[in-house]
């Protein structure tokens, strides 16, 4: 008999309830107790989705995230927590939510610097990254864990199954603080781990899961060494290890893994398909292959028949040492379809509760036969043939346009230096010209007029009239500052993908699709299902009206094919690839009638270009190269005088900038402020070539940059960059700020550009 487990469910509830029930406690608007009370409720209802499998996961659940839950498992906390009076310190869900988010609710007197949070592999989810110092120590406390395996026995679930992060992994998520190394803290921790172990056996429990996912990634010898002595030494534990490895191949590292001295292996099926052929051949006789099967990553609905025409003579050689799952954790997943009324390609879909579903059908077919399941089999086959064959996915007439694209669209016709000449007569701006990323605060009031167009309680017209006031009073204010070019403000857009997503052909929206993006935060991805086209024009009319208003240059506003794709749910039928091309060459359209209209600057945002690097270094080139060219496809079809900006939040992109330069925007808007300009040094060894605007206002804090501070960050810009290549602006756009802290900051951004201006006529 095959036996199926699952690696971790969502934990944020079908409503997000543990989102509202945080939000609430963290304003003192609901007791510990009510809290405590939400989560046992959610981890219940968890694993009442799941008791059709044979092991459940327990210790997966958690109140922010689960790398904090491990470090404090491990008795690591940082020395600002432990300095915290005594008497207050011992109060451990306190301490949890300060390292977290700063402080453990509004009126905390021990607020702490939040720990930094940082992207879980390459996944959207974002994780609290450890601290580490050559003297940290650890000391167990499984009290969380060993509460849930009771818990949930009291609710009935027998067959348990522990998760939790691998020693070599959490040390791999974090940072050392003193520069110490971190891999030297690997003997202090693999006896509180051996510990954790015995523990678990004590509680009467037979396979713990043991989270390695780094074995995915390039490691270099000391890190492969760590995993070799972790595992060997961890050998004697008194319960069987299952090795959970997760998002790719473990190309390198497979014979690695295979040789652990573990009970079982789990890899990603989906990622690491080509080595399972591998793995069944090398794989010890003794130990159990766990196949992830099912996407962990996607909604999509599995093709069954197809997976199970693959596993039969797996599961024929393997019997009981074969075990099902899916790929990795369902956090990444929508919880449940069921609450899905309005989505029109439901049947195409599959949230974790359906993928649970799936896991169970394939097992049933695998030990029992196809019939005991033919129903279902039918059912799914039916959906995917639908899928398959839907006009709605395939357009014949984007298709076509994709096969005729040559390497001519993706080509500006003058360089850089002949542009910027035409621009500089056109455009006429002054040297450290001063503009703004795209968005103004979004009021209450905005969000109240969309709000109730979405619903229909206010007319079309009356939106236009809203959000042309909105508009109106937004180029008012930038001419009242002084700024040189101006936007629109995007008072109509609630999400930079979201908008445009809904008037392309090809992209769907769930209504309750959440997914945990970190602590109590979540992000609902569009759905892109089929080709994309460009029904009519998205943006041409606000940014025609804002530019009506004012004899200063408006700032087209768009968002960008990689960035489109990256903060999307995507086809599994076709590469990425080839629907980031799609997204392309609409956008392109856009940008082409927005120059037709008389824009003369068009922004492409592509916020998320960097998000996307595949986890492995060796992909990148790939990557960029595609993405890149994407990026090239939108933008390079204007006139040589018509100026793009692309922008670029969180931009760490030293090592990347190579491809940056070669997107050939002739402006670059990107975030330094938070590093003091430290991205810049880059600069050193790189002559970036085209215009830049490293941000001078870090929107991210309530605080408000001083004209100096912005003087000085510029001054230090210019050290790389020649003065007249440079442009002054905030960070990233200021929709989640005030008006009475964005007023002030701008004023001064203003007069420090003014400052510049001033000392640039004196040098010359
Ligand atoms: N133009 C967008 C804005 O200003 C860019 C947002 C982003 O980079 N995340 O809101
Ligand atoms: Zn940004």
């Amino acid at each position: 008999m095959i036996t199926t487990h699952s690696l971790g469910f969502p934990r944020i509830g079908k409503q997000r309830e543990l989102k509202f029930a945080l939000e609430k406690y963290w304003d003192n608007n609901l007791t510990r107790r009510e809290l405590q009370q939400t989560a046992t409720h959610l981890r219940q209802q968890n694993w009442q989705q799941q008791t059709r499998l044979d092991l459940v996961p327990v210790g997966d659940f958690s109140l922010y995230d689960q790398v904090l839950d491990t470090s404090f498992m491990l008795g690591h906390l940082p020395a600002r927590i432990r300095q915290i009076p005594a008497a207050e310190q011992s109060d451990e869900l306190d301490n949890y939510f300060r390292l977290a988010r700063g402080r453990a609710a509004a009126d905390d007197k021990h607020a702490v610097q939040a720990a930094e949070m940082t992207k879980w592999f390459d996944t959207n989810y974002h994780y609290i990254v450890p601290e580490f110092e050559g003297t940290t120590t650890f000391s167990l406390n499984a009290d969380r864990l060993l509460e849930q395996i009771t818990e949930a026995r009291q609710s009935g679930i027998q067959a348990i199954k522990p998760v939790i992060i691998g020693p070599v992994t959490w040390l791999w998520l974090g940072k050392s603080r003193d520069n110490s190394n971190r891999l030297d803290l690997l003997d202090k921790l693999i006896p509180v781990y051996a510990q954790l172990l015995k523990i678990l056996q004590q509680a009467g429990i037979d396979w713990v899961q043991i989270d390695e996912p780094v074995l995915v990634m390039e490691l270099s010898s000391e890190w492969q060494h760590a995993i070799r002595k972790t595992y060997y030494d961890l050998q004697r534990a008194p319960i069987k290890i299952l090795l959970a490895t997760y998002f790719g191949a473990l190309q390198e590292n497979l014979q690695l893994a295979c040789d652990l001295p573990v009970d079982g292996l789990h890899i990603d099926a989906i990622n690491a398909h080509d080595e399972v052929t591998k793995l069944v051949d090398w794989l010890p006789a003794h130990k159990v292959l766990s196949l992830g099967v099912i996407n962990g990553r996607n909604i999509w609905k599995t093709d069954l028949q197809a997976t199970l025409t693959w596993l039969q003579p797996i599961h024929q050689r393997l019997q009981e040492r074969l075990w099902l799952a899916p790929s990795c954790s369902l956090l990444h997943v929508p919880v449940d379809l069921n609450s899905e009324q309005k989505l029109d390609i439901r049947n195409w879909l599959a949230f974790a509760t359906q993928k649970i579903e799936e896991l169970a059908t394939l097992a049933t077919a695998l030990n029992h036969g196809s019939e005991a399941v033919a129903e279902k089999l039918a059912d799914n086959q039916a959906a995917i043939n639908s899928r398959q064959q839907s006009e709605r996915v395939h357009n014949k007439q984007v298709k076509q346009r994709l096969a005729n694209v040559s390497d001519q669209l993706a080509n500006r016709q003058s360089n850089y230096a002949t542009r910027s000449t035409l621009q500089c007569q056109q455009l006429n701006l002054p040297i450290y010209p001063t503009t703004t990323i795209g968005s103004f605060p979004q009021t209450l009031e905005i969000r109240h007029t969309r709000r109730d167009y979405r619903t229909g309680k206010i007319s079309k017209t009356l939106y236009q009239q809203a959000m042309h006031n909105e508009i109106k009073a937004c180029i008012q204010q930038q001419e009242a500052l002084g700024l040189d070019v101006l936007v629109h403000g995007e008072p109509e857009r609630n999400d930079m993908v979201e908008y445009f997503g809904e008037q392309l052909n090809g992209y769907a929206f769930s209504q309750f699709g959440w997914v945990q993006s970190y602590g109590s935060r979540c992000v609902k991805p569009p759905i892109i299902f089929g080709d994309i086209s460009r029904p009519r024009p998205m943006t041409v009319d606000w940014i025609s009206y804002a530019q009506s208003l004012t004899s200063k240059p408006v700032k087209g506003m768009l968002t960008g094919p990689v960035t489109l794709l990256n903060w999307s749910f995507v086809r599994d039928d076709q590469p990425h690839s080839q629907t980031c091309l799609q997204l392309a060459l609409a956008i392109r359209d856009e940008v082409l009638d927005l120059e037709k209209a008389g824009v003369q600057i068009i922004q492409i945002d592509e916020a998320a270009l960097r998000e996307g690097l595949p986890l492995r270094q060796a992909q990148w080139k790939h990557y960029l190269a595609w993405a890149i060219r994407a990026f090239r496809i939108t933008a390079n079809g204007v006139r040589d005088n018509t100026q793009i900006h692309t922008h670029m939040c969180y931009s760490e992109f030293n090592d990347i900038i190579r491809a940056i330069a070669d997107m050939d925007a002739d402006v670059i808007t990107i975030e330094t402020s938070r590093s003091d300009m430290e991205l810049l040094d880059v600069f050193e060894a790189f002559q970036y070539p085209n215009e830049i605007g490293p941000g001078v206002y870090d929107i991210h804090s309530p605080n408000i940059p001083s004209v100096d501070a912005i003087v000085q960050l510029m001054k230090k810009a210019a050290q790389h960059i020649p003065a007249n290549r440079l442009w002054v602006n905030p960070d990233c756009g200021l929709k989640t700020r005030q008006w009475e802290e964005v007023t002030p900051a701008l004023v001064n951004m203003v007069a420090a550009s003014k400052r510049l201006r001033e000392a640039n006529l004196a040098v010359i």
